[in-house]
């Protein structure tokens, strides 16, 4: 009796002082974070970005727990297939021991983020334009016919081209869905013949850096505008950009931001991770607290008003199907994404997303993995998908990672072409679905 007294006293002072140390880890990590938020300013010298191979749940953990920790941040979720992490140069030391101690195997990617970003040509696409008249001028034709996306746009000229091309079909209209944080219109284009047919809802972009994700949305608004059948039989709500703020950021001063660009309580850490922001188990899994954190869920659900603005499209026109573009992994993810459980309908979602893969796999030789996301990677709350899912009750529910053929963020102009079309083929066979299922 006296030892089990003694021993509770022992395991209250042990948490006591746990919880005291947690609290000082958790000072430490602000002010690292400050630090770094002020430290990095999007120039990345000394940044390494490694490629990991877990091959165990317990590794895949270890890896996890770095997602809070200052000057980590995931490029690629930690999962089944290889990830990939930026770390920062004071905590490379660190990182490495850990890895070691771990029993993780890593392998350096990128050498220095900096010299990267010189020597890539996507992120110098303000100079080009300047340099290059004539390629500007064909690309701002209101006909976009001839665009070939071997290039990433700016916000405001994939507005003038989508106003253009839908300007000319009486089946297309721009809608203004809501206003970023930073003023910037924000748009859907509805292609439509009757109120009355199944609704699929497209987006992409919500992640900043994730250019390749916008471009593929263009892509299927390209090729969708024209193809007078299918409209005639479903309507499409597409959302080429849902995070223009955090994209012009990150075209112009931080290539690697992923936020919105809201004010938090830190003045100088900014944002929010849109895909953590939804009112579905939200700040549960994968999520920060921390506003400097680049997984920072927001003071509340649906803080940011892009995040409103695609629940406010969701809720009205109530589609059947909902894709949301990513980039990258080459992943059909369907939720659900808080915890490892499946939906009811997940032998559909599962069938449906391997028949689009195999289709991506016939036309052009790139793999996409298939499965729930917490089953490819690991649990994450307050996504877009798993909100529409279980609060707006859309049945049909993929988030795709785009495949990058290991460019990362930085997909050449030839890769982007392929990438593009990957995004086009697995749209075709999503709609087909819908097409004999789910029309009338
Ligand atoms: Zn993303």
């Amino acid at each position: 009796m006296l030892q089990s007294t003694q021993r509770l006293r022992q395991c209250a002072m042990m948490s006591r002082q746990q919880e005291k140390f947690q609290k000082i880890l958790h000072a430490t990590f602000v002010c690292l974070n400050l630090f770094v938020a002020f430290n990095h300013a999007g120039d990345y010298n000394g940044y390494m970005v490694y490629q990991l191979s877990p091959n165990t749940s317990e590794k895949i953990a270890v890896l996890k727990s770095l997602e809070s920790v200052t000057g980590y941040d995931f490029w690629q979720e930690p999962g089944r297939k290889t990830s990939h992490l930026m770390v920062a140069p004071e905590q490379q030391h660190e990182f490495e021991k850990r890895m070691a101690a771990s029993q993780i195997q890593t392998t350096i990617a990128i050498n220095n983020v900096a010299e990267h970003l010189r020597k890539d040509g996507t992120f110098r696409d303000g100079q080009k334009e300047k340099s290059n008249k004539g390629t500007r001028r064909r690309f701002l034709r209101p006909d976009w016919k001839n665009f070939s996306f071997e290039r990433y746009l700016k916000y405001n000229d994939m507005l003038r081209l989508v106003n253009g091309v839908v300007a000319k079909k009486s089946t297309a209209n721009v809608i203004t869905i809501g206003q970023t944080y930073q003023g910037r219109k924000m748009i859907a284009v509805k292609l439509s013949t009757c109120d009355n047919n199944p609704v699929i809802l497209i987006d992409g972009g919500i992640h900043g850096r994730e250019w390749a994700a916008p471009m593929s949305v263009l892509y299927i608004l390209q090729k969708l505008i024209d193809d007078d059948e299918v409209i005639k039989k479903l309507t499409f709500y597409i959302i080429p950009l849902l995070n223009p703020d955090g994209y012009e950021y990150s075209r112009r001063k931080d290539r690697y931001w992923r936020k919105t660009m809201s004010k938090t309580p830190f003045t100088k850490c900014r944002g929010v991770d849109g895909n953590r922001n939804f009112d579905s188990h939200w700040n549960e899994s994968g999520t920060e607290g921390d506003p400097c954190s680049q997984l920072y869920s927001g003071p509340e659900p649906f803080s940011e008003s892009e995040t409103r603005a695609l629940r406010d499209l969701i809720t009205s026109v109530r589609p059947v199907m909902y894709i949301t573009f990513h980039s990258y992994g080459g992943l059909i993810l369907y939720p659900w994404g808080y915890a490892p459980d499946l939906p009811d309908n997940w032998p559909e979602l599962h069938l449906l997303g391997k028949k689009a893969a195999d289709e991506v796999k016939r036309l052009f030789n790139t793999e996409y993995a298939v499965g729930a996301s917490t089953n490819l990677l690991y649990p994450a709350s307050g996504g877009s998908d798993d909100w529409s899912m279980e609060k707006a009750g859309v049945q049909l529910v993929y988030c795709i990672e785009l495949e990058d053929f290991g460019s990362k963020f930085e997909p050449s102009p030839n890769e982007l072409k392929e990438i593009v079309q990957h995004a086009n083929t697995l749209v075709q066979v999503f709609t087909k679905h819908v097409e004999e299922n789910y029309a009338s």
